[in-house]
């Protein structure tokens, strides 16, 4: 299939067959892209639907041609709780672990953490994740939370059926991919519709890494300490390479059945 362009829409810009481009849209398609009347591109709503559109002779709006179902998502949501490094680094790991199939991002203000972000920040970082969802065709936007102290995202994930994991750069802990093939995980994909839903979250720390009590705070609620090799990774690293393992883990054991 040809290459086509991807624009996350809100819900309220659809009326029927028709999708009414904002001016920032409208911009991006006829002056960045230079498509013109007719042009098609493929809007998606962010939540798993998606259209093959065409641009209507006015170039401020859309005709739906189609409703398109792609399979690009992991089976199971993967949420990354993710203690905020100092500088711009949360901005990479925004847009790369949505590239490689995160569902929800926690921002944690761990013990060590340094930054406290604006609000501009959060706003910046779900810019981020709609620009990354559209660049790998992805049909869902990861959510990026508030920012929540350590302890309240813990308490945050209590009510979640899900597979805990706290990442810890020392120490003699298992590692992540061992555990997840380990722990039936792969089995649990394929019978999703048997069971009850469920979710793997992964906790990172900050440069200057967890404290013993976060540590402790996290196995107490359940989270196993996992190891993601023998070099210590930075802050930025960690959850990128965290986020591979499980979509690893995840992708080879739906192809597996
Ligand atoms: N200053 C800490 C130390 O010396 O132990 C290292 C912190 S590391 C830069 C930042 C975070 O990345 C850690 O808290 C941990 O969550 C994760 N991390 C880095 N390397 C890791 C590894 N090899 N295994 C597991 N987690 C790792």
């Amino acid at each position: 299939m040809v290459y086509l362009q991807r624009l996350v829409i809100a819900p309220t810009q659809r009326q029927d067959w028709q999708i009414f481009l904002t001016d920032a849209q409208q911009h991006y398609l006829v002056r960045v892209l230079r498509l013109g009347s007719g042009s098609r591109f493929i809007a998606m709503d962010g939540q798993g639907s998606s259209w093959l559109c065409e641009l209507a002779v006015s170039l401020t709006q859309a005709k739906i041609i189609e409703s398109i179902s792609v399979e690009t998502e992991l089976c199971l949501g993967v949420t990354l709780m993710v203690a905020m490094p100092k500088g711009s680094g949360f901005e990479q790991i925004v847009s790369q672990t949505t590239e490689l199939g995160v569902a929800t991002i926690m921002p944690l203000r761990s013990d060590r953490t340094l930054l406290n972000p604006s609000q501009g920040k959060l706003e910046r970082w779900r810019r981020l994740t709609q620009e990354a969802a559209e660049q790998s065709e992805r049909q869902l936007v990861p959510k990026v939370l508030e920012p929540v102290d350590f302890a309240t995202g813990i308490q945050l994930t209590n009510s979640l059926n899900a597979h805990r994991y706290i990442c810890v750069a020392r120490g003699d802990a298992p590692h992540l991919l061992n555990c997840l093939l380990e722990r039936g995980l792969l089995e649990e994909t394929v019978q999703l519709h048997n069971s009850q839903p469920s979710s793997v979250l992964v906790a990172t720390g900050p440069e200057g890494g967890w404290t013993a009590a976060e540590v402790e705070q996290a196995i107490a609620a359940g989270f196993q300490p996992v190891s993601l090799g023998s070099r210590i990774l930075r802050a930025v690293t960690a959850p990128i390479v965290a986020m591979s393992l499980v979509a690893a883990a995840l992708e080879i054991g739906v192809r597996r059945h």
